[in-house]
């Protein structure tokens, strides 16, 4: 044993003995009242990788805070999540989601995926920093040349105007699914009550997508749409949901938006449904042949809403997959 594991050894043992006499009550009243005020900011949420030749850049709207996950799943039990959260030491509690657009510099385009709630606080006051997050990650937002849409939800689509009716990407073309776009513009779903989430869902749709129509683009499956990005039709999470598939040198990134909510439990079980599909059954057929495809081919891909930054790979486990994150990187390497 080294002098320095001895002398570590020996103060866990005074630590320890003082914890159990009381000795440290003390120390408990100095930290509630530290010289130091505790710091309120976290480090700021962007995070740079290269992908082939483009530079990618994820930043944070920051996290979804969504109470309890039992009640979002069909065909599972309330013990079975907990179940599955308490195996992969999650919280049963306070569900959360984080959102992570991603911005990719191709050297011609900047391009953008997916833009956060905007001013939005129905799922609490943690979201809406995209602006702030590209501020710090040195992005100005007349820069983004393209917004490509996953989808019409809230949590995709809320944050391309400005509430005062101002663009907050003045000059990006808007790129969406026909066919989402028509089914989350549609005035005749304002007056649906079931779904509860259907009239505030098409409401903002049409604030965020309608003042857009002259800068839209529809784009359809198998198109590459703009250089080395190609649309592949996933319907069910909504009905013209898209997955884009970003290729550079050889390399390809799957931009997978809502193919899967979860790390664990929409990996683990991918059949399990997610109850704010548009067709859960569709939604869980899509995400098993997609991420299977994932799996088969070593694709990586970046999850919407997985736990931050949320890169990663996936790989078949039993009937379902396991998600493996991709160790984030100090530095940025300048290799394009
Ligand atoms: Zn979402």
């Amino acid at each position: 044993m080294t002098a320095i594991s001895m002398s570590r050894r020996q103060a866990v043992l005074a630590t320890t003995a003082a914890i159990s006499s009381g000795a440290f009550s003390g120390l408990r009243v100095r930290t509630a009242d530290a010289k130091v005020p505790r710091a309120t900011e976290q480090a700021p949420c962007y995070y740079r990788f290269n992908h082939g030749k483009i530079q990618a850049t994820v930043v944070s709207d920051g996290p979804l805070r969504l109470g309890d996950p039992s009640a979002g799943f069909l065909g599972t039990s309330r013990e079975e999540i907990a179940k599955m959260l308490t195996d992969n030491f999650l919280p049963l509690t306070n569900f959360m989601l984080e959102q992570n657009v991603l911005v990719l510099n191709t050297g011609d385009k900047m391009v953008l995926f997916d833009t956060g709630m905007g001013s939005s606080t129905i799922f609490g006051p943690s979201t809406g920093k995209l602006l702030s997050t590209l501020k710090a990650a040195s992005i100005d937002p007349k820069d983004i040349d393209a917004v490509v849409l996953t989808h019409g939800h809230h949590d995709h689509c809320w944050g391309i105007m400005a509430d005062d009716g101002g663009h907050h990407f003045p000059n990006a073309q808007i790129y969406i699914s026909k066919a989402d776009f028509d089914f989350w513009t549609d005035a005749a779903k304002l007056g649906m009550t079931d779904p509860p989430y259907m009239k505030m869902t098409v409401a903002g749709a049409r604030k965020h997508l309608l003042p857009n129509r002259d800068r839209m683009v529809f784009i359809k499956d198998g198109e590459e749409f703009l250089p080395g990005i190609q649309a592949m039709f996933t319907p069910g999470h909504t009905v013209g949901h898209m997955v884009f598939m970003v290729t550079s040198d050889g390399k390809t990134l799957a931009v997978i938006g809502d193919l899967t909510h979860h790390q664990v439990l929409l990996m683990h079980k991918p059949r399990l449904q997610f109850v704010n599909d548009t067709d859960p059954k569709q939604g869980a057929d899509t995400r098993v042949r997609v991420l299977d495809m994932l799996a088969t081919n070593r694709i990586p891909l970046l999850g919407y809403h997985f736990p931050w930054p949320g890169i990663g790979h996936v790989a078949k486990l039993g009937e379902g997959f396991q998600y493996f994150p991709t160790p984030m990187e100090m530095l940025v390497y300048q290799n394009a």
